[in-house]
């Protein structure tokens, strides 16, 4: 890809460029939690996002789109975002980067990426990522700190893109690193990395490539759940409750609120116990937590469908270590981890009982756990 880009960038721009890379992300469990207050534990991925960047001399930005075969130019004093959406991001991080104070001069770039597009792995933020830290590298000495890095693409996809999503995406590919997954405390900011090289192992997400829409927004109602039973305890979030103080309220909240609040209390302990697990290479227990937060997602916080929980079953049946839905739910990929000896197995068996229940295969996509925001060295 490197190589492609360059190329690309010499016969489009005609001068020497530097490469900047960022990447994709998984999250090994913590589901819901971000909005609890609770953990969450993601990695980067070696899915990336590159660009080749040259300085222009002018105040204008113009960039060429190789996967999208698309040119876009703009001024950085314009106020009007782009109309396309995949230059939309370049532009947000341009402004929220002088809007926080830091310099953007014009420039040339060329970029493209092999993270998938909308299957949960966070191309976006990938692709924010990658120019906030160019932006840093090439006109602020790197002055502007990590995590200012991840609100700018955050801020990006809220005020030009229209998704109002947390710190988690942005924050993976920005502090990525390589055999190492970071446990990040959605109330504190604070984060931590932990060893995370399964050696005997395969990190493998099945893309069931289905989407359900629903007609009510899940999302908001799981929200006002957890919101309910906080206030019932009377805590801020979840993230201070106990199942004891659970049971204690259990008459005074409805089932089905009982259940949610069940899973994310559940699902924090669970981030913490992976953590352990990890520090004494314990990669079982890992694949047992990852089971249990799938069937918490499906039995109580209710965001699986059939498709996912059939690729959970097939990967029980295959004697795969964890798997579990990732991401918010009702559709898009399961996370697996399976031992090197039954990988062949799991994906044919996957591929073809998927196929011949929902008439198309799962997209499978390997993955490890590598760094994030970098210049690419020569
Ligand atoms: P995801 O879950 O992958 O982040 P999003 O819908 O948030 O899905 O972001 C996908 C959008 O990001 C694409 O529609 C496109 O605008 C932009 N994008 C991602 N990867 C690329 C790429 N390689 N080239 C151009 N644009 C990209
Ligand atoms: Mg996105």
């Amino acid at each position: 890809m490197k190589e492609k880009i360059k190329e690309q960038f010499k016969q489009r721009f005609g001068t020497d460029c530097v490469i900047y890379a960022s990447a994709g992300r998984i999250n090994l469990i913590g589901e819901h939690t971000d909005y609890n207050g609770g953990f969450v534990f993601p990695g980067a991925i070696n899915k990336y996002i590159m660009a080749a960047i040259n300085i222009n001399g002018t105040d204008k930005v113009r960039v060429y789109s190789m996967d999208m075969d698309a040119y876009c130019e703009f001024g950085l004093n314009e106020e009007d975002a782009p109309a396309d959406q995949w230059a939309r991001y370049i532009f947000g991080v341009c402004r929220e980067t002088i809007k926080r104070g830091g310099v953007v001069k014009g420039f040339d770039t060329v970029f493209a990426g092999n993270v998938p597009l909308g299957a949960g792995l966070s191309s976006s933020a990938a692709l924010e990522s990658c120019f906030a830290f160019a932006l840093n590298d090439m006109f602020n000495d790197n002055k502007i700190d990590k995590f200012e890095l991840a609100k700018i693409g955050q801020s990006t996809e809220h005020n030009y893109c229209g998704v109002n999503c947390g710190i988690m995406d942005q924050f993976a590919s920005v502090f990525g690193k390589k055999d190492c997954l970071m446990r990040l405390d959605c109330r504190s900011l604070e984060h931590a990395y932990f060893p995370f090289h399964p050696e005997g192992y395969k990190l493998v997400l099945l893309n069931s490539k289905v989407k359900h829409e629903l007609v009510d927004s899940p999302y908001n109602k799981r929200r006002e759940s957890c919101e309910r039973v906080a206030a019932a305890l009377g805590v801020e979030t979840l993230r201070d409750a106990t199942y004891t103080m659970l049971a204690d309220i259990r008459d005074k909240v409805s089932d089905e609120d009982y259940r949610r609040a069940r899973f994310v209390i559940g699902e924090k302990q669970r981030v913490l116990d992976v953590c352990d697990a990890l520090e004494r290479g314990d990669y079982e227990t890992v694949g047992r937590c990852m089971f249990e937060t799938h069937d918490g997602l499906s039995r109580d916080y209710e965001v699986s469908c059939e498709e996912l929980d059939y690729l959970n079953d097939v990967a029980r049946e295959c004697g795969v270590t964890g798997s579990r839905i990732m991401g918010g739910g009702f559709g898009g990929c399961t996370i697996n981890l399976v031992k090197d000896e039954r990988y062949d197995n799991f994906i044919a068996t996957a591929k073809e009982k998927f196929n011949a229940k929902y008439g198309h295969e799962p997209e499978v996509i390997n993955v490890i756990i590598s760094d994030g925001a970098h210049k690419e060295m020569d």
